[in-house]
């Protein structure tokens, strides 16, 4: 643990009594593994105080820790085992393509037309689809694209939005407004060292939800634009969601200008609606990347699009490549997640399971006198502690309270309930979680809930 941590009884508690096994574990990947785990999102600078629990198993909706701990699970691996953990469908069809044929060729084969034609019948805007491994890889890639259609340079996205680490678009993320300037007029901070400074030039960026400043910029400067990329709903902020017509405003705008909208899926693809939020919005946008419930657990992403778009790559003026593309644990897993994903009413019954989760924590957290704030398309939601409404970064960095959230998470923990510890990131409910859990979790939220009004 690093020394500039200050501990507290939540910490001590947990270090000593709750998870001993994880801390040794800790140490040991520490002196190895930068930050003791293989994504710095899973370390103590985002939140994971002391350190986090280490993972023994997964089965469907719960996980088990080391220290012997079961958790009903909503941080669903951050977003990909949107069917729980090892589900039997999905590990079988990627065990029996592996031992059946193999798993990377460097040549196509025809699991990967099927596992890409499910995709196509899945996503409303796709017409075409290449299969990549990451997210940030597929909105890499995205960016690049829109660049070489239109023979513009300038990208605009949004704070508060996260994309993945790539140069171009490793901006203004949860930036600090002290050094962003004023909400209607933002200027690009890099989220981290690295990133060189000059790419600042091909960015403008924006405060979301908020339609002045983006018609202001598209009327300035919307002939110089290749491409507005957002998130569809903001889940790398909690959740936020677009005001009425916000989406709309995006696309006409975008069109007018001879711009090309991106919708990054990566998180809401296939989560509330097996069409993803352009399906449950009824916007088309012209590319839309994909990653985590694509692969129902497995690493796989895409990138889709129009057929117009997806030409450039069609016919070789565009390159776009990758030892991994497509592999076969990638196609098998695709091709049976989306079979799986089709199940008539499954998004109805889950999404009913999910708000229900989510109105039973807000009316809980109203009645124990909490200043709280439910967000959430049912399947991923967030409890923001305050009282103001939430439309963008500025508003959750400004009134989110990120004291109570963090006591509320502490107090879930040790009631078998587990979530990422941030108050800017979510909890997702997968399409396994029952009715069972709900209501244990909801039992769990009750007590604690009423142990943090003890203690204020
Ligand atoms: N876009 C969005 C909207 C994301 O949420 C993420 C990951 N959280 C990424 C892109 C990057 O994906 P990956 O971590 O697979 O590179």
């Amino acid at each position: 643990m690093s020394s500039a941590v200050e501990s507290t009884p939540f910490d001590d508690h947990y270090s000593a009594q709750w998870a001993p096994r994880s801390g040794e574990l800790f140490r040991r990947a520490s002196e190895i593994i930068p930050g003791g785990a293989g994504s710095s999102a899973r370390t103590v600078k985002f939140g994971w105080k002391p350190y986090p629990p280490f993972i023994a198993e997964g089965q469907g909706s719960r996980l088990r820790d080391v220290d012997g701990h079961e958790y009903i699970d909503y941080l669903l691996g951050l977003g990909p085992m949107i069917l729980g953990h090892r589900h039997r469908v999905v590990t079988e069809a990627v065990v029996s393509a592996v031992r059946e044929f193999g798993t990377c060729f460097g040549l196509p084969y025809e699991l990967e037309i099927e596992a890409a034609q499910k995709v196509v019948d899945a996503v409303p805007s796709i017409e075409m689809v290449r299969f990549t491994n990451s997210g940030s890889e597929a909105v890499g890639s995205a960016v690049r694209i829109s660049r070489a259609v239109t023979g513009r340079r300038i990208v605009i996205r949004f704070e508060g939005h996260y994309h993945g680490w790539q140069d171009t678009v490793y901006w203004s993320n949860h930036v600090d407004p002290a050094e962003a300037g004023p909400a209607e007029h933002p200027r690009p901070v890099r989220s981290g060292p690295g990133v060189p400074q000059e790419l600042e030039d091909t960015l403008i960026v924006l405060t979301w939800n908020d339609p002045e400043s983006f018609v202001r910029v598209m009327a300035e400067r919307g002939h110089e634009v290749a491409a507005v990329i957002t998130e569809p709903a903001v889940f790398n902020t909690g959740c936020i969601l677009p005001e009425p017509g916000y989406l709309e405003l995006l696309r006409s705008e975008t069109q007018k200008c001879g711009a090309l909208l991106i919708f990054d899926e990566v998180i809401t693809g296939f989560r509330f609606a097996r069409g993803g939020a352009q399906e449950w919005f009824g916007i088309t946008p012209d590319i839309t990347t994909l990653a985590k419930g694509l692969g129902g657990g497995f690493p796989v992403a895409a990138i889709g699009g129009s057929r117009e778009v997806m030409s450039i790559i069609a016919e070789g003026r565009y390159s776009h490549s990758g030892t991994y593309n497509a592999n076969v644990v990638a196609c098998a897993a695709v091709s049976a997640t989306m079979d799986l994903l089709a199940e008539p009413g499954l998004y109805e019954r889950q999404r009913a399971l999910g708000f229900r989760l989510a109105e039973g924590i807000s009316k809980l957290a109203a009645d124990a006198g909490f200043p709280a704030r439910v967000e959430g398309l049912g399947t991923v939601f967030q409890l923001w502690f305050t009282e103001h409404p939430i439309h963008n970064w500025r508003d959750a960095e400004r009134y989110s309270s990120e004291a109570l959230f963090t006591r509320w998470y502490q107090e879930m923990l040790q009631r078998g309930v587990l979530f990422h510890p941030s108050h800017l990131e979510n909890l997702f409910v997968s399409l396994v979680h029952t009715d069972a859990d709900i209501d244990l979790t909801l039992e769990a939220a009750a007590d604690s809930l009423s142990a943090m009004s003890r203690r204020t």
